[in-house]
């Protein structure tokens, strides 16, 4: 008989799950539950559509078997069963299981983590079992198959009895040791117990045999001289789930506590949620909808791995496991599902995607989401905050894209650390704290916070009591660019040319000095061809000598994300050196201006405009240069 290897990444997952420390092994049940419960799915769909099937709903079932002298545990279905070829491509190949992708090296750490997020499916077994052995029957095929492995060595496949479709996976649990019992999961009532608190919703009877005792029937004379009972032993089949789905009760049978447990277990995360909804529609099309909103992102959550989607049912059968078109992007994050009876069950997924009654069950989504948000943006503001750090991102990306097709929808769920007190804010509160002479909505942009409270830019705007909002993140000045004002303010970057504050008097001082310098400016600009359009005396700088603003549409921190983009087309910000009349730079620069020694002034240049550069976190152009020139003037 041939030995089979396992590919190689399913070989590391195994190996994982050898090794496991994981301390929920018990999850392993779950898996195998609902590998059976999965493929009962895809045979009953059958029976709903083809008479040769043979079976009603109630025949459907999944068993659980446990030996204690066979120290094994076995788990059957009656579901569709895998060909040949499945078993080899499904139990062979870890990476046909839609939950696992390898993210991580081999660390303990990490692969708790996985196993803690995920379900990692049929695998785990071997967590608690040294051996595992599946016979298998596809539904519509008369041979019947068994895969044996006793882990990384490989596994082999060979021909089997079996009389009906389905599956039957059976676990040879491992020895006890000092830290680890297994035994514990051939224990009816540890049985019992895990299905009740991983399985419960699962659709189908999960059923076992269950051993109970007795007192024996006692004869008169024997009550009459109070022989001690007598007892004995009697099994009985028992269903250890309710089945019932859980979004199908009434909301008032239910607490927080119900709705909580499920998401675990539905979803994997061991993080609460920090909000659910449990929504009812009569209307047409008429739905049950569960919603959740993560209490954090998952790891791939920003990678183009992470699918959207809510679980799609048609009066209780699974259609879809991931319905996108249930989710707009920014709220791709929501997990949860929608139960239709107005859905048809033989819908394809390439006409589900036309369907005009999903349509309308997405909008009406749509707004339970966005209003549930708002909800907890206004009554739990803490804890909106967590939401926001962990999908604050998706949902600025959302204002954003498609020409800001849904920014009117997304605005008011935006927050901005301000540099009032560091703390978030909402567009709205910005405005409405807006002093009465204030044009504009400021914003800073740049790498951190530290850097943007020393801009340089920020001076003359803070000066005048306003307050600024502070950009960190990429997308951020692209949405300002893409709102472009908000209840009527125009967002405005802190380094634009024109900041709408008026100082009539400063102003005419500036122009004064600046005509007294115009060979001085000349000069320093031509020193600075090709990298400025222009030098100006600044009108927005109190303390720090130099700054770089910009004209036009790009601001410099635009062409810093612009150009950290994988394209040939590099783009560049117009910069304007500013140098502040009002530091004693200037006088020092004006003196050598008027002595004529224009070779040094134009060093000076270089200087300023590098010293300005590195304040906003740019790139020097030279560095060789840029400390010749230190060394140099010093
Ligand atoms: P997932 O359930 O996420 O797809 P698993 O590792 O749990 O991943 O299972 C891998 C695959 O093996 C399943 O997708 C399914 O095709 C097949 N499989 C596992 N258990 C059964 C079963 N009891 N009946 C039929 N097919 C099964
Ligand atoms: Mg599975």
């Amino acid at each position: 008989m041939e030995t089979k290897q396992f590919k190689a990444e399913s070989k590391r997952l195994l190996d994982m799950m050898i090794h496991s420390i994981y301390t929920h092994k018990e999850i392993f049940l779950r898996e195998l539950i609902s590998n059976a419960s999965d493929a009962i799915d895809k045979l009953y769909f059958k029976s709903l559509t083809d008479d040769k099937v043979g079976l009603n709903k109630d025949d459907f079932a999944i068993w659980i078997t446990a030996d204690k002298d066979s120290r094994t545990l076995k788990i059957s279905d009656n579901g569709i069963g895998m060909t040949e070829e499945e078993l080899e491509n499904n139990l062979g190949t870890i990476a046909n299981s839609g939950s696992f992708k390898f993210k991580n090296e081999n660390k303990l750490e990490e692969d708790n983590q996985i196993i803690g997020q995920f379900g990692v499916g049929f695998y785990s077994a071997f967590m608690v079992a040294k051996k595992v052995t599946v016979i298998t029957k596809a539904y519509g095929s008369d041979k019947a198959y068994q895969w044996e492995s006793e882990g990384v060595d490989g596994y082999t496949i060979t021909e089997a009895e079996k009389a009906n479709a389905g599956t039957e996976i059976i676990l040879e649990m491992l020895d006890d040791t000092e830290d680890e019992n297994y035994t514990e999961f051939l224990d009816q009532y540890r049985i019992k117990g895990l299905v009740k608190k991983y399985s419960d919703y699962i659709r189908f009877p999960v059923k076992m045999e269950v051993s109970h005792s007795r007192p024996k029937e006692q004869s008169e004379e024997d009550k009459e001289a109070k022989k001690p009972l007598e007892y004995e032993d009697y099994v009985e089949v028992e269903t250890l789930n309710s089945m019932v789905p859980l979004w199908k009760k009434n909301k008032s049978e239910l607490k927080e506590e119900d709705y909580k447990h499920f998401y675990t277990e539905k979803f994997y995360d061991y993080t609460e949620p920090l909000k659910y909804a449990h929504v009812k529609n009569e209307g047409v099309p008429s739905y049950n909808a569960l919603l959740y909103i993560p209490g954090r992102a998952p790891f791939d959550f920003y990678s183009k791995d992470y699918e959207k989607g809510l679980q799609l049912y048609s009066n209780g059968v699974l259609i879809m496991d991931k319905c996108a078109d249930l989710l707009p992007d920014y709220f791709s994050f929501v997990k949860g599902l929608v139960d239709s009876e107005d859905l048809s069950l033989n819908i394809s997924r390439e006409m589900l995607q036309h369907d005009r009654q999903l349509k309308v069950i997405a909008k009406s989504i749509e707004k339970t989401i966005s209003s549930e948000l708002k909800k907890m943006l206004k009554k739990d503001r803490e804890k909106y905050e967590e939401f926001w750090k962990a999908f604050g991102l998706q949902i600025k990306y959302g204002a954003y894209s498609d020409y800001g097709m849904n920014k009117e929808k997304l605005q008011d769920l935006l927050l901005f650390t301000s540099s009032n007190e560091k703390k978030l804010v909402t567009l709205d509160e910005y405005v409405t704290g807006m002093r009465e002479d204030q044009k504009y909505i400021y914003y800073a942009a740049g790498d951190s916070i530290e850097r943007l409270e020393q801009l340089p830019q920020t001076e003359l705007v803070k000066d005048n009591g306003y307050e600024i909002l502070y950009l960190t993140d990429k997308v951020d000045e692209f949405v300002m660019r893409t709102l472009h004002s908000y209840k009527e303010k125009e967002f405005r970057n802190v380094s634009s040319d024109d900041l709408g504050i008026e100082n009539t008097e400063k102003q005419e001082e500036i122009k004064a000095k600046e005509e007294e310098s115009t060979d001085m400016l000349k000069t320093l600009g031509e020193a600075l061809e090709g990298k400025v359009s222009k030098v100006v005396l600044s009108q927005r700088l109190k303390t720090h000598p130099v700054c770089i603003s910009t004209e036009g549409d790009i601001t410099l921190e635009m062409e810093k994300v612009l150009n950290s983009m994988p394209s040939d087309q590099k783009v560049k910000a117009q910069r304007v050196l500013e140098i502040n009349p009002e530091h004693e730079i200037y006088g020092k620069l004006k003196a050598l201006s008027d002595s004529g020694d224009s070779e040094k002034l134009g060093k000076y240049a270089k200087l300023l405009y590098t010293q300005a550069l590195l304040i906003e976190g740019m790139d020097i152009e030279n560095p060789v240069e840029f400390s010749n020139l230190i060394c140099e003037l010093m």
